[in-house]
């Protein structure tokens, strides 16, 4: 079965270059182009990852990362920040509302899917670990 992954991003061309390389790669994808929208979807379709813009209107991603984390049969989903914001404490702010992982943009098309690839790999192998 192909993994649901919801990318929640405002920008009309890099969520549609993420799509593509992610459905060229067997992938099944959702997009929502606003906070409110993605947390709708992800409550609607529970997909296995979540790719999520920083900078959104309205909701900016932190505060979606942290909805997201709040709904009980939400918080076990990774989130994976994808976001131009390159300034120093960034990455630690979003970690620490709750994303697992953290992509720069621009997206390399070359490493983009193996990067998602090896998020969700480790996030599962952590999962397992904890179980045990
Ligand atoms: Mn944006």
């Amino acid at each position: 079965m192909s993994k649901l992954l919801l990318i929640i991003e405002d920008n009309e061309q890099n969520l549609y270059m993420m799509r593509f390389l992610l459905e060229k790669s067997g992938f099944s994808v959702i997009g929502a182009e606003n906070g409110p929208e993605g947390i709708k979807a992800a409550l609607r379709h529970k997909p296995q990852g979540i790719l999520l813009d920083i900078q959104l209107p309205e909701m900016d991603g932190y505060t979606v990362a942290a909805e997201l984390k709040k709904h009980s049969e939400l918080c076990d989903i990774p989130i994976i920040a994808v976001t131009s914001y390159a300034m120093v404490g960034d990455r630690e702010q979003i970690l620490a509302a709750g994303a697992y992982g953290y992509m720069e943009k621009p997206i390399n098309p070359e490493s983009f899917v193996d990067e998602i690839r090896k998020f969700l790999h480790d996030y599962n192998k952590g999962n397992d670990k904890k179980g045990v």
